[in-house]
């Protein structure tokens, strides 16, 4: 009996039967313009669909990456290396999935200060220490939305309330709650948030970064311009078309 489906989960059969034809015949690059190319670039439209509908966003707001990892580098990184003249600071909670923490200690070598908010007896941080923790000088919040070794939910929304109030842009990394409670960006005021296929049993090395339209971020992986500049490289369609297939 499996019981640790917060690691990974298993790919469901309507999950792999939906990928299986783009390992085969339907093998075609979506930057191509002919036929076989053309298809795969409409598989990878319905499941930029299929991701956004399931967190209410727009499909244009959602750029696929190799997994959760990926998302929360890009997200994290993204933003500081794009607002770093307009600030250093970045507040974070001491209980972050090593993808943000480990990030955050790579910018701290890089001379970004970093603030890690402590959590209550039940694994919660304080909205107040979060305010007495923002300066003239942060420039990004990022706070997991459920933890992935306690449960423990973040309030994410008033939280992302005040990060608006203060011009700050906001991250959240949903992996662990997307699938199990509502995941809705709108709700949850947040300008960056972090998906992964393989905890919602989709395939493995497949994820998603929500952008909110209007949020710029400087790409990790500089190419042929795939995913709006974003994030270049030859798309993973049967991945893609799983993830999408998952989230549906
Ligand atoms: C699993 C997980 C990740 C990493 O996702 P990958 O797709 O395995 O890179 C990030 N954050 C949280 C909270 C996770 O549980």
């Amino acid at each position: 009996m499996y019981l640790d489906n917060s690691a990974t989960t298993q790919v469901s059969e309507e999950v792999f039967e939906e990928m299986k034809p783009f390992f085969t015949e339907e093998f075609g690059n979506p930057s191509t313009l002919y036929g076989i190319g053309r298809e795969s670039k409409k598989a990878l439209d319905l499941a930029r669909k299929r991701v956004a509908d399931a967190i209410n966003a727009k499909p244009e707001e959602i750029i696929f990456t190799s997994g959760g990892s990926e998302s929360d580098n890009l997200a994290i990184k993204g933003i500081a290396f794009k607002l770093s003249k307009k600030g250093k600071h970045i507040i974070t909670t001491n209980i972050e999935h090593p993808a943000v923490k480990n990030t955050l200690g790579f910018l701290e070598s890089l001379d970004f200060k970093v603030t890690y908010l402590p959590v209550n007896e039940e694994g919660i941080i304080s909205v107040e220490d979060l305010k007495e923790a923002i300066t003239d000088e942060t420039i990004l919040i990022t706070i997991m939305h459920a933890n992935n070794e306690l449960g423990t939910i973040q309030p994410i929304e008033e939280i992302g309330q005040i990060a608006r109030e203060k011009g700050i842009k906001f991250h959240t990394d949903a992996v662990q709650s997307f699938g199990k409670i509502e995941v809705d960006v709108e709700k949850l005021n947040v300008d960056l948030l972090s998906l992964s296929s393989h905890k919602i049993n989709g395939p493995k090395g497949v994820g998603a970064l929500y952008i909110k339209k209007g949020t710029r971020v400087v790409p990790l992986i500089h190419g042929g311009g795939q995913e709006k500049g974003i994030r270049s490289g030859t798309e993973n369609v049967p991945g893609i078309v799983g993830f999408g297939k998952a989230c549906q």
